[in-house]
């Protein structure tokens, strides 16, 4: 390990609720929830506000309303968000070529790799001028941690939250981890975090006391080995410069086709048993649960099933594995079946995008699909293809949240709709103060869907760019919007 915290995490805060937040100059310092607004909906990010009712990411929306019925509730909107992200990424950039997305709002940065940081004093200043950086491009906040290792860089940006920069010196990592619970080391699901509880152990510090042969006897070979060695603050992961896996599968070719069903059942369940031990080897859990299966015919589909948090369990994997076979027709023969998780997080944290984009998927609202789809998981799962059905014939949708254009009017965003009636608030990101609210018929000709207003106003001579194009739109004002939230 190195003896410099010259690793960054970068996480920005609530981003896709601060995203949010600064577009829509009403809703600064409410409480907002972003999410899926079906009825299996989960909150995919709370502002800080919103936190304070108890919301908080992957609870399921039903609740978050109970919690706070007066938040406002917006579907996500991904073209946007990958916009702001894009330009944050584009930081990232600057400051090293090992940047290691996790996800839309959060990465890894090797700054010694890029010549940005050599020791404490140089890596914290890096630290700081990303932060501001990151602030005048794009106008939201996010939080820097820096270690020596991904996994204290991580534990300090959780630390430094919200708008924040913690850096851990080099040498006290031991004494940080050892009361926290075991849970914060990556690769320690809900499944593999009750297995230890019940052995009596929750901290991490109770990892290192009970041994590495303990820990083998507990949790196999490779997963026992890589949780002791982390829980001495051990970590050598190199940050990579693009995710290496996206998601991890296995699957079996066989000479003769299967016909009979309990056969096939059987088969499915072994994958699922080996991909869940290749998952746990690599200290990774994920939430979206593929099969594949190629039929005597050569005809290949993929149903895949988003659970609503990443799981490591094999009897999770077993489970949603069968409950999608369900779904598919095998009579006439299989040549090919496969068992696959994607949505990966190297921490057990939810992959909260991957969650979020299933529910708008669901809602024929998703975006910047392509971007994330792994090899082989079908757009719209059977949770999707299920919602759809029960949406009837295509209406014009004005989804909570989505920018809208009027004839007379100009730029808004629909508060709500129903009843054949739309709420359109009329306002930008630089609106000094909240817009007025106007209702229309859903079916009003002067209404059109418009694409999301730049954060950031780009000031002429290419002030605040950070290289990307925004939300693909025209900017209206001049100036810099503050950022949202804290
Ligand atoms: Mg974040």
């Amino acid at each position: 390990m190195r003896n410099a915290p010259t690793i960054l995490h970068l996480d920005m805060d609530a981003f896709f609720a601060s995203a949010e937040q600064a577009s829509k100059p009403s809703l600064r310092g409410k409480a907002v929830i972003v999410g899926g607004l079906g009825p299996r909906g989960v909150v995919a990010t709370a502002s800080y506000e919103a936190r304070v009712f108890g919301v908080h990411s992957a609870m399921p929306m039903a609740q978050a309303r109970r919690l706070a019925p007066n938040a406002a509730y917006l579907v996500p909107r991904f073209g946007f968000y990958r916009s702001i992200s894009d330009q944050v990424m584009g930081l990232l950039r600057e400051l090293s070529p090992l940047v290691e997305p996790l996800s839309l709002d959060e990465a890894f940065v090797d700054l010694e790799a890029g010549g940005t940081a050599w020791d404490e004093a140089s890596a914290r200043l890096a630290g700081a001028k990303l932060r501001a950086d990151i602030r005048a491009v794009t106008g939201l906040t996010g939080s820097v941690g820096l270690a020596a290792s991904k996994m204290l860089a991580k534990i300090a940006s959780e630390q430094a939250k919200p708008d924040g920069l913690v850096l851990i010196e080099p040498g006290t990592e031991r004494a940080l981890l050892g009361p926290m619970s075991v849970r914060t080391l990556p690769g320690v699901g809900p499944a593999t975090g009750d297995h230890l509880r019940r052995a009596g152990i929750t901290t991490v510090d109770e990892i290192a006391e009970a041994g590495e042969d303990e820990l083998v006897r507990l949790l196999g070979k490779a997963h026992g080995h890589a949780l002791y060695a982390m829980a001495l603050a051990h970590d050598e992961r190199p940050v990579v410069a693009e995710r290496g896996t996206k998601s991890v599968s296995v699957e079996d070719t066989y000479d003769v086709d299967i016909h009979d069903r309990v056969r096939v059942g059987l088969e499915v369940r072994r994958l699922a048993d080996r991909c869940v031990r290749r998952l746990r080897g690599a200290g990774l859990s994920g939430r979206t649960i593929v099969l594949k299966v190629r039929r005597y015919d050569f005809s290949t589909l993929t149903r895949s099933e988003t659970l609503r948090g990443p799981t490591d369990d094999p009897a999770v994997v077993r489970e949603a594995a069968a409950r999608l076979l369900d779904s598919v027709d095998t009579t006439g023969g299989v040549r090919l079946l496969g068992v696959g998780v994607s949505g990966l997080a190297d921490y057990t944290q939810e992959d909260l995008f991957a969650q979020a984009q299933a529910q708008a998927q669901a809602q024929g609202q998703g975006q910047a699909l392509g971007e994330r789809e792994d090899q082989g998981v079908e757009q719209g799962g059977t949770e999707a293809a299920e919602e759809r059905q029960q949406a009837g014939p295509v209406e014009r949708r004005w989804p909570a949240g989505h920018d809208v254009t009027h004839a007379e009017y100009g730029h808004g965003w629909v508060q709500g709709s129903g009843l054949g009636r739309v709420t359109v608030r009329f306002e930008t990101p630089d609106s000094s103060e909240p817009g007025r609210v106007r209702t229309f018929r859903a079916d009003d000709v002067d209404l059109e869907p418009a694409d999301p207003l730049p954060l950031v106003a780009r000031r002429p001579g290419g002030g605040g760019g950070g290289g990307s194009d925004g939300g693909g739109a025209a900017s209206a004002g001049t100036g810099v919007t503050p950022a949202a939230s804290g």
